[in-house]
């Protein structure tokens, strides 16, 4: 079959959301493991999967720039394990469109590497149930169990200890990233001890976006110093989203430099968009939304 035409199986990658971070351990192997509060927001990759003889990627979209369309792409690596493991080859024509910026904190490229997981599954019509998808997730990173999953959750351990979170509320929220890449691993080797066990208070059920805020500022992201002593400009983020009306809680994600603000309702969230984006016209910045535990 050519590789053109319309893809026969679209899925979203959404960017994943750490509303809080806790680091509470670090493994002998220098792994570290985590205590995280993971939600996806609508914005989102796109990932088209066509038959084809062999396996190509092409990416595109607005922020494609530095993502590599290689043997380095999560996607392909992810084709490449989901082959070998169910004993196919790897025949797919892969169309990845970027809209979640690159090393920015939000698993784009775990978030990527899921969509392609669940995706050929179903294009290659393969007997592959979860748990299983999820081992060759976790293989590929830490952030692919959640990815896979794609709801709120609780994720623990170096990523494979997921219990799904229910009852949050659904969140307006304002993603805003300096322009500046941030790897990972610099983050966590910057990252000193001592590691503490995570202490969240229970959160009643229903709670409104205030109190769900109030909640949240009691908990933390513990990459955020170290990421902030990397890349200074953080911290101006921050300021900026914590002056802004209406802005609730700001923190950042996941390794950063992304920092988020939840917001009371759309309309303040759309104005602070404006306003930010007056003041700041190269950072990137993006009103978008989260949806709780239903
Ligand atoms: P995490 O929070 O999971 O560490 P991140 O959001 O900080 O991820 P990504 O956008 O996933 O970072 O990109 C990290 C690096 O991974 C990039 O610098 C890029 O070279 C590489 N990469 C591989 N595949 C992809 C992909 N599909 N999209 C984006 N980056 C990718």
């Amino acid at each position: 079959m050519p590789d053109g035409g319309e893809p026969v199986v679209v899925e979203a990658a959404r960017a994943k959301l750490n509303l809080d971070l806790l680091v509470t351990a670090r493994r002998p192997d220098g792994r570290h493991e985590l205590d995280s509060l993971v939600l996806f927001c609508d914005l989102a990759d796109r990932v088209e999967l066509r038959p084809a003889e062999g396996l190509t990627l092409t990416v595109e979209g607005p922020t494609a720039e530095g993502v590599p369309n290689d043997g380095g792409n999560l996607v392909l690596r992810a084709a490449r394990a989901l082959a070998e493991a169910a004993g196919v080859a790897p025949r797919a024509a892969i169309r990845l469109v970027k809209e979640i910026p690159v090393a920015a904190g939000l698993g784009g490229g775990s978030s990527d590497a899921a969509a392609t997981l669940r995706g050929l599954r179903r294009l290659w019509g393969l007997a592959i149930d979860d748990e299983r998808l999820r081992d060759i997730g976790l293989s590929l990173g830490a952030d692919l169990p959640v990815c896979l999953y794609g709801r709120p959750a609780r994720m623990r351990g170096i990523g494979e200890r997921l219990d799904p979170v229910r009852g949050l509320p659904d969140l307006p929220l304002l993603l805003v990233n300096p322009g500046r890449p941030l790897a990972t691993g610099p983050v966590f080797r910057a990252l000193s001890g001592p590691f503490r066990a995570a202490a969240r208070p229970p959160l009643s059920p229903g709670p409104s976006l205030v109190r769900f805020a109030v909640w949240l500022a009691e908990s933390r992201n513990d990459l955020e110093p170290p990421a902030r002593r990397l890349e200074p400009e953080i911290g101006r983020v921050l300021e900026e989203l914590n002056a802004l009306s209406g802005c609730l809680l700001a923190r950042m994600s996941g390794s950063g430099a992304t920092c988020f603000g939840i917001f009371g309702d759309r309309g303040e969230l759309e104005t602070a968009a404006l306003l930010l984006r007056r003041k700041h016209p190269h950072w990137w910045i993006r009103p978008t939304f989260a949806r709780g535990g239903h």
